[in-house]
């Protein structure tokens, strides 16, 4: 099939009826999980207990509750027709991981049975040397277990029984995303528990939410196959604008093409079977992008549920005829997706760390956990960055249409006000709520409307919306993981010093209230005109102020790996027990070898398609209008009046020959850094040539321009950016 055939299959493409389930939403919300109500029906009494214990109070399962709890489950999993198990982990890949095992056994009388036991749910030992692991696999041979973390629930994904663990090696190091997040989030309630407790004596724990935006786009299968770019780097290397693109920004909230609409509600009804309690569906700004978001939750479920989706969406897609692309930048020209992290802390009291209290002392106590949050996020801002920094992220950031690879924090006018304000008056003055108690001058006051009402800053990467914050930066493909444990970590740093800092005021005889304030009040002095920053972060003289004001802005992937083997991320993670050294730097290896790689493929697959599509179409052209010159000559004797073919001609000599120039100097630097051996030093010259496949898709994209476009081989953006 030649590219017009495949556009008109694509354009003629009738929606797919989304499944049609049993009951509402309530009904079926969860069935494909065994949640606390499954527990409750299959487990006996003392399993069930044993587990809540694990579950809630973080206790050890001891072999023969596990047993009892596999029980149960196999039941469970029975009755919906499961014949496989899987321990679902989350290696360093940006994808989940899974080897399913059938349940059969054999019987012992020449037949087989289905067997689960508490041993198959705990741990299993899947081969570690063959997922990244920077070198750990060396020192600690290829074992890698993988554990049982019985704090995210066990689902059913077709007939597999999927059982959520984390990665780590024999000797207890996390090669995946799961471990180090899941002790973030311990090191926060740890450390701000103590501060709590200043303000509510009943908190036992402080929780970590998450509240994730995934956004996406969607392409025809037809085309998607066409393209060899996207099939195997996930991206469009080249490709012309589309005439229309996003400029009328009639896509964004728009009406849903049915097609697509019909998928979403597929994949709507399958997150909800999962327990994922997805909320809202809309169009982005980009043609064929779109969002999906849940209602917030517990970070590391709401993480874990995340991975689950974007698994979800890959596969439900192509029964739509759909191809999902969670690249951060699949088309140049209009705007990358990215995963908003919406991100908060909360007690298991019910309160809100991030939002206004309802009096003095819970706006006091709010404050203090925004200004601490500021300030972490100001220390390690070059660090936070590194932990959203990919070689396909780097396509975003600061593309002038996401956030800038400088990493500031939008406070908006309110809190921007109350924390000068605060400055300025005794420590002692209460901060109220606007309207509860009238307005009288000398108080901090906090209108009642923002907190509900914040204003928003889109080109802020990381903005306060009213009761949490939203780190923007983050990538669509990108495991959410990576950003909220070092987020996490730092905060946990950070309310460690904090309480040192609050003691040593109450050691001189304050009242509570006026040692937390005065223990505040130089770190407000210290942030308030270093990472808060409400203007335009998309501007030029933005990155000349944040130079001026000390924020890292970077723009090298390679380079900005380089931090977390810094020793402020190294104090940082060693003291918050979430990363040792070794973990740390076999992290770094992994990051610099996946960039080379990735980066090595679009190269790979770059300089193939110049060579293979793009060069004889512009060949073929060229070969057209020369014969055609050539009958003018027979008919009239000269090529008088054939100027503009000449020109054409001129034109595609100039474009193919710049290409197999650069063609070829991009093949030799690859060989030249394929010889390097250190990571990082191989980083450095894969990211040249990063850049040079900017430079060699600029002749292509305007060999696109000028070449028939009955010869151009590959699908162009105005057809796959285009759904019917
Ligand atoms: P927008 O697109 O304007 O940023 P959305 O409504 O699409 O906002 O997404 C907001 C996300 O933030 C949702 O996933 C929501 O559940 C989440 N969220 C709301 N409150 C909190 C909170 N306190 N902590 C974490 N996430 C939250
Ligand atoms: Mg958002």
């Amino acid at each position: 099939m030649d590219r017009f055939d495949l556009v008109k299959e694509s354009f003629e493409k009738k929606a797919v009826a989304a499944e049609a389930p049993e009951g509402k939403p309530s009904d079926y919300f969860g069935e494909l999980v065994f949640d606390r109500d499954k527990m409750r029906k299959y487990l006996d009494q003392d399993s069930l207990n044993a587990l809540l214990d694990c579950i809630d109070n973080g206790q050890a399962l001891d072999r023969k509750t596990a047993d009892g709890v596999a029980k149960g489950m196999k039941e469970w999993a029975l009755e919906h027709g499961v014949t496989h198990v899987t321990h679902w982990f989350q290696p360093l890949t940006d994808t989940t991981a899974e080897k399913h095992d059938s349940l059969i056994e054999y019987d012992g009388k020449g037949g087989v049975i289905e067997h689960f036991d508490g041993k198959s749910l705990a741990q299993q030992e899947p081969d570690a040397s063959s997922f990244p692991n920077g070198g750990i696999r060396a020192t600690f041979e290829a074992r890698g277990y993988t554990a049982w973390d019985p704090t995210s629930p066990v689902f059913i994904q077709g007939d597999t029984l999927c059982i959520p663990t984390v990665f780590i090696s024999y000797t207890g190091e996390a090669l995946d995303y799961k471990t180090p997040l899941k002790r973030s989030i311990k090191a926060v309630s740890d450390a701000a528990l103590p501060i709590v407790r200043f303000f509510d004596d009943k908190a036992t724990k402080v929780l970590t939410y998450l509240g994730w935006e995934q956004e996406y786009f969607l392409v025809d299968e037809s085309l998607y196959s066409a393209r060899p770019d996207l099939m195997i780097t996930g991206r469009t290397l080249m490709g012309h604008n589309s005439s229309k693109n996003q400029q009328l920004d009639d896509h964004y909230f728009g009406a849903i093409p049915t097609r697509v609409a019909e998928f979403m509600r597929d994949l709507e009804i399958a997150g909800h079977k999962l327990g994922v309690p997805i909320k809202t569906r809309h169009n982005e700004v980009a043609p064929n992008q779109f969002e999906l978001a849940p209602i917030y939750g517990e970070c590391n479920l709401a993480n874990d549920q995340n991975l689950m989706v974007m698994n979800l969406m890959t596969t439900i897609a192509r029964k739509h005829g759909f191809v999902v692309l969670l690249h951060e930048k699949p088309f140049e020209g209009v705007n990358g997706s990215g995963k908003h992290n919406n991100w908060s802390l909360g007690t298991d009291t019910g309160k809100q760390l991030l939002a206004p209290g309802k009096d003095a002392k819970g706006n006091l106590m709010f404050v203090t956990f925004f200004v601490n949050v500021l300030a972490a996020v100001q220390r390690h801002n070059a660090l936070l960055k590194a932990t959203i920094a990919s070689a396909t992220n780097a396509h975003r950031l600061g593309a002038n249409e996401a956030p800038p690879a400088i990493i500031s924090a939008f406070l908006g006018k309110t809190m921007t006000d109350v924390l000068r304000k605060l400055l300025e008056l005794p420590s002692d003055t209460p901060i109220e709520i606007a309207g509860k108690k009238g307005k009288s001058v000398g108080l901090v006051e906090i209108p009642e409307i923002f907190v509900d009402n914040t204003d928003r800053n889109r080109t802020s990467p990381f903005a306060f919306t009213g009761n949490r914050f939203e780190f923007r930066a983050v990538g669509s493909s990108a495991n959410c993981a990576g950003a909220v444990t070092t987020l996490n970590s730092a905060v946990a740093e950070q309310l460690l010093m904090f309480k040192e800092a609050v003691d040593a005021e109450l050691a001189k005889d304050k009242e509570t209230n006026v040692a937390i304030m005065d223990a505040l009040k130089p770190i407000i002095a210290s942030i308030i005109d270093v990472v808060c920053f409400d203007g335009n972060g998309y501007s030029e003289e933005w990155k000349e102020e944040a130079v001026r004001r000390g924020l890292d802005i970077e723009t090298s992937v390679p380079e900005m790996i380089k931090e977390f083997a810094k020793p402020a991320a190294v104090d940082m993670f060693t003291k918050t027990g979430v990363y040792t050294l070794s973990e740390l730097e076999a992290r770094n290896e992994v990051k610099w070898e996946i960039y080379c790689k990735k980066v090595q493929i679009e190269s790979r697959v770059m300089v193939r398609m110049a060579t293979n599509h793009i060069c004889p179409a512009a060949l073929e052209y060229k070969t057209k209008i020369l014969k055609e010159l050539a009958l003018n000559k027979e008919v009239f004797g000269n090529i008088e009046g054939c100027e503009s073919e000449v020109k054409v001609i001129n034109k595609l000599n100039g474009y193919i020959n710049d290409i197999m120039q650069k063609a070829q100097a991009m093949k030799e630097a690859r060989k030249a850094a394929n010889a390097i051996t250190d990571e990082y030093q191989k980083a450095v010259a894969y990211h040249e040539i990063a850049e040079a496949l900017f430079a060699l898709r600029e002749p292509i994209d305007k060999l696109e321009e000028i070449v028939d476009n009955k010869l151009w081989p590959l699908p162009k953006y105005r057809e796959l950016l285009f759904i019917s």
